[in-house]
């Protein structure tokens, strides 16, 4: 009854301010709700929307039904049958006059709060404006609060909001920093291994290539490096684990790729792949041993 009353208050402030409500959700319990307006609220606006909802509800209006006997039809919401039911006006002090046959607080006051949270665009101009009332409010409130805190320790910083979101930035930076790290080191590693391979291929016509981690991002890094010299002989490369899956690919001269591929299917039971000139297959789950099998298959045979 809070967040249905409230809504009833907010909307009546919106009105004031040129702000229409065009449609509400009322959230399941926990849940925030929210208004779409037509337009966006500035933040002066969004200011002076919660701090007017606060002295409304300080001002303690009362919250009074209605039943007036000459109501004209086309006023009512367009699901009430007027000729089925009593139509009931639910008033607001002086602030709001509104068909609904919902329940009511008898004072704003029992709202206690009506808390604003964030805005989010939606159709073109329209905007969500999402909202809390009463115990769900402060419930919602404590949840934050708790959850800052939380994270504050997790990260060994203070726990005041503007602290944590810098230490949350902070912490974006160090991953995306890492993250370019581990793709320059990968990078070193597959030149490296392209440079082994490569002298493989010069003694011998067949190069093996595995990777328990990084899949087809490390493989197609390995395939560039040797594309050139595996014009002649044939390179399989694969990743994965046992019990996980993997990637397989074949490169080289097209009848030992073929000859390959036609392998690779005897030894390994779930690869599913084709491509001609490079050949290319994913594991669904390497079974026990198939890893090994194949390796020496490619290598010794
Ligand atoms: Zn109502």
């Amino acid at each position: 009854m809070q967040q249905h009353t409230g809504q009833h208050l907010l909307s009546a402030i919106l009105d004031t301010m040129g702000l229409e409500t065009l449609s509400w959700s009322m959230g399941s319990a926990s849940e925030m709700n929210y208004l779409e307006l037509p337009r966006k609220p500035s933040e002066e606006e969004i200011s002076s929307i919660q701090a007017q909802c606060i002295q409304a509800i300080r001002d303690n209006h009362p919250i009074t039904v209605e039943t007036p006997g000459d109501v004209k039809a086309d006023s009512l919401p367009s699901d009430y049958d007027k000729e089925k039911g009593v139509v009931r006006f639910v008033k607001i002090g002086d602030m709001d006059y509104n068909a609904c046959c919902g329940t009511h607080m008898k004072q704003t006051a029992h709202i206690s709060l009506i808390l604003l949270h964030h805005t989010q665009s939606v159709r073109g101009t329209n905007c969500r404006l999402f909202f809390s009332c009463g115990n769900r409010a402060i419930g919602l409130a404590n949840e934050s609060i708790n959850a800052l805190r939380k994270i504050g320790v997790s990260m060994s910083s203070g726990f005041k909001p503007a602290e944590v979101q810098a230490n949350v930035a902070k912490l974006g930076e160090a991953v995306a920093e890492g993250r370019r790290r581990e793709k320059k080191l990968l990078a070193e590693v597959a030149k490296f291994e392209g440079d082994r391979i490569k002298a493989v291929l010069e003694v011998g016509r067949r190069g093996w290539c595995y990777r328990a981690t990084d899949g087809l991002d490390f493989l197609n890094l390995v395939a560039f490096e040797i594309k050139d010299a595996v014009k002649e002989g044939v390179v399989v490369l694969t990743s994965g684990e046992e019990k996980k899956m993997g990637s397989i690919m074949i490169m080289g001269e097209p009848a030992l790729v073929d000859a390959l591929a036609t392998k690779v299917k005897e030894v390994v039971s779930s690869v599913k792949g084709g491509g001609k000139g490079k050949w290319q297959g994913k594991v669904t789950e390497w079974k026990a041993g198939e890893l090994e099998a194949l390796r020496k298959a490619v290598e010794e045979e």
